[in-house]
């Protein structure tokens, strides 16, 4: 029990739209019931978003290449390059993944792969020009690592970096690699990926650069509460800084998912962290990154009926019906759902679905109108 906390005093505060510290949001973690933590969240959530209604994107998640030579301890997903299954996708096999994700009302890719040294500057840049000029997609694209690659073969500095793939079509992008943001865990679990401040170090580039990008964070890897935390505040510290500059540049939203062991050096040596740690974990972040637009229900790793839930619990977005996903689904369970049953899921939770773009305005369904 921290001295001088207690739950009413927290809910005050947050009633009042005062901001929780980190001491209080571990005494949360510790003592707060999932019933309370629930009321809590949703206080935030309505003063963020829509109290009636419930989100979500139609897109795919489009792995360009699983050769990589990061080898991340927790990654089921990579490949060397002389591996029987490794792959570079050809633009013909992208252009026919964007043909059926517009035939379903879809708008975009969550583009991300591997570190692939075989590749150079100009695919990437062909990559996103391709698919967003010549296709018409827009393009939510790669994890911090992949642009710290391209800014190494190409010498233009994270910043420019970024601009050239903003000009080339890249829309923003995915919080990816995040993991937690903690070096004495990262030093651990994926040495050869760079500490928190290189992820933190392109985020603040693409929010100068004038990119949205998200948040996110892999939980149940051996941190520590107060680890997820600090993950937390970093988060919360960083939007700060982007929203005080007003250039378009910050997170539309947080989401978090817990760790899959299958397939990875982790396979049997951990706990997976249950449901209820989810709601919990989802809850928390909801009241502590207050600053957060949007807080994601990661429905694709915890099943329907725990992501329907993860609405009660702050969550004021479904994401993606998850056309295609192969990198979770490499470790573990993933789920899919096509646009009848999410919108189903929605309306079963409570909620009034509507289908949003990568920014979080709201699509207009021609079949609708
Ligand atoms: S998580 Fe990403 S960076 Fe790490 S090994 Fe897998 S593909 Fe490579």
């Amino acid at each position: 029990m921290v001295i001088g906390l207690s739950l009413n005093t927290i809910f005050d505060k947050v009633a009042a739209n005062d901001r929780i510290a980190e001491n209080e949001a571990f005494f949360l973690f510790q003592n707060a019931s999932l019933l309370e933590l629930s009321k809590l969240a949703t206080i935030v959530r309505n003063r963020n978003a829509d109290s009636k209604r419930v989100s979500y994107v139609i897109d795919r998640n489009v792995n360009y290449t699983n050769i990589c030579n990061i080898h991340c301890t927790f990654c089921a997903f990579h490949r060397s390059a002389d591996a029987a299954d490794s792959y570079v996708l050809k633009l013909g096999e992208l252009e026919q993944k964007a043909i059926e994700t517009k035939e379903i009302g879809g708008t975009g890719f969550l583009l991300q792969g591997g570190v692939n040294t075989d590749l150079s500057w100009d695919y990437y840049l062909n990559l996103v020009s391709f698919l967003n000029n010549n296709c018409g997609i827009w393009v939510h694209g790669f994890s911090p690592v992949e642009i710290q690659h391209m800014a190494r073969i190409n010498g233009l500095g994270l910043e420019n970096t970024l601009k050239s793939l903003k000009d080339a079509g890249l829309g923003s992008l995915p919080g990816g690699g995040a993991e937690i943001l903690v070096d004495r865990l990262r030093q651990k679990i994926a040495p050869r990926k760079g500490g928190a401040a290189d992820w933190l170090e392109v985020m603040e580039a693409a929010h100068l650069a004038g990119l949205r990008t998200t948040g996110t964070m892999m939980y149940g890897i051996t941190e520590t509460i107060p680890e997820r935390i600090e993950h937390l505040c970093i988060l919360r510290n960083q939007q700060d800084r982007a929203l005080s500059r007003k250039n378009g540049g910050c997170y539309t939203a947080f989401t978090a998912w817990p760790f899959q062991s299958g397939n990875t050096a982790w396979n049997a040596k951990i706990n997976e962290p249950t449901d209820v740690e989810y709601l919990r974990t989802i809850a928390i972040a909801r009241i502590f990154l207050d600053n957060f637009p949007h807080i994601q229900s990661s429905w694709v790793t915890m099943g329907r009926k725990t992501g329907q839930m993860a609405l009660h619990y702050g969550c004021d977005d479904m994401g993606s019906l998850m056309i295609e996903e192969n990198v979770v689904s490499s470790a573990g369970t993933t789920h899919k759902v096509n646009r009848e049953e999410i919108e189903r899921m929605i309306s079963q939770a409570g909620f009034e679905p509507w289908q949003r773009n990568n920014l979080y305005n709201p699509i207009i369904d021609a079949s609708k109108r």
